[in-house]
């Protein structure tokens, strides 16, 4: 079935949230918010297009989850509480059935963190999705990228790199993304490219504590030196502290995953660090949001991340995949 453009506008509208705060939702020229006061408002803004950020074999309910999930990744790495967002859809044809499976995934997703759709735009043209999340934090509290110090502790949470071994597996055509697959250790790596976590419990109890935070969406190494570049700092990473993967084991891909784990993309895990005084209280803290959370190096004066083998030697940049990693690169 086919519809016309307000045909597709009222199923996306009927399928959104309420929340007290929106004195006018989907319907006008544009929405009428109510921040709460003592907050400052937290806005970003990310795009998907067909081939390039997905597969086009993507199913429409993944698109719709994941789209959300790399915007809600960067209100995560600010510390923010997801509130509102706009979803502008470029369809090729107005399918029906593809708006309802792309809102499944979407709602999913935002029905889980109170975050309410209030306005959009829908065109025709080649298939992207492009999203403005909004969340609140109160003054002063947000996770910024530029409060590294020397001395502090890197930490990362999860475990980077599965989503890009779940990638190079479906360019080898060794995993189809229009899953399941009924291998339970290569559909949770499929779930790890196709259904993001975007860390939000871990971002919010990492307020007051963390000194600076990153979400890994270009790859832990590269996105490590954007905290680095705006802090002022250096960082060493040790190669042997890195999280492994219990299912690239269990497919026999540890080694493959190795090679991933400091540079592949696509993770959106946090990356942050906090002072060597508060290291119980970041365990404590990602232990009380059951978010698994590894130490992973330390800031030191100087500019430039380097990964540290077993002996402390420099690992070269080939060997840690530090490189833009991407489905069609761009
Ligand atoms: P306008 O032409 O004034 O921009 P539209 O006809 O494009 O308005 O949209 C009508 C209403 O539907 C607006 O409130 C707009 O925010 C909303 N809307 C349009 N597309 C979407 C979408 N994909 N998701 C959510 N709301 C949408
Ligand atoms: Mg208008």
């Amino acid at each position: 079935m086919s519809l016309d453009e307000f045909g597709l506008i009222d199923r996306i509208r009927s399928r959104t949230g309420a929340r007290a705060d929106i004195a006018l939702g989907i319907g006008d020229d544009a929405a009428l918010l109510l921040p709460a006061p003592g907050q400052q408002l937290v806005v970003t803004a990310d795009t998907l297009n067909a081939g390039v950020h997905f597969p086009h074999e993507t199913p429409a309910q993944d698109i719709g989850w994941k789209a959300l999930a790399v915007n809600l990744s960067d209100l995560a790495a600010m510390g923010a509480q997801p509130a509102w967002c706009t979803l502008s859809l470029s369809l090729p044809e107005s399918s029906a059935s593809w708006v309802e499976g792309f809102a499944e995934g979407f709602f999913a997703l935002a029905d889980r963190h109170g975050m309410a759709l209030v306005g959009g735009d829908t065109t025709r043209g080649p298939l992207a999705i492009s999203i403005t999340a909004m969340g609140q934090v109160p003054v002063g509290q947000a996770l910024r990228r530029d409060g590294a110090r020397p001395g502090d502790d890197v930490w990362v949470t999860g475990v980077p790199g599965e989503a890009g071994l779940a990638l190079a597996l479906w360019q080898q055509r060794q995993l189809a993304v229009a899953g399941p697959v009924a291998e339970p250790a290569r559909e949770q790596l499929r779930l790890r490219l196709a259904r993001p976590t975007p860390r939000l419990e871990a971002g919010l109890a990492l307020r007051g504590l963390a000194s600076a935070a990153i979400d890994v969406s270009d790859g832990l190494l590269a996105d490590l030196g954007h905290v680095c570049a705006r802090s002022g700092v250096a960082a060493e990473v040790m190669e042997s502290s890195l999280p492994a993967s219990q299912h690239a084991s269990e497919l026999q891909l540890g080694a493959a995953f190795e090679g991933l784990r400091a540079g592949a993309g696509d993770d959106y895990e946090l990356c942050f660090t906090a002072p060597a005084s508060a290291r119980a209280q970041v365990a404590q803290s990602m232990a009380s949001v059951a978010v698994r959370a590894t130490r992973i190096g330390y800031i030191r004066t100087g500019s430039g991340v380097r990964l540290l083998d077993g002996e402390g030697k420099a690992v070269s940049r080939e060997r840690s995949g530090f490189n833009h990693f991407s489905i069609g690169g761009q």
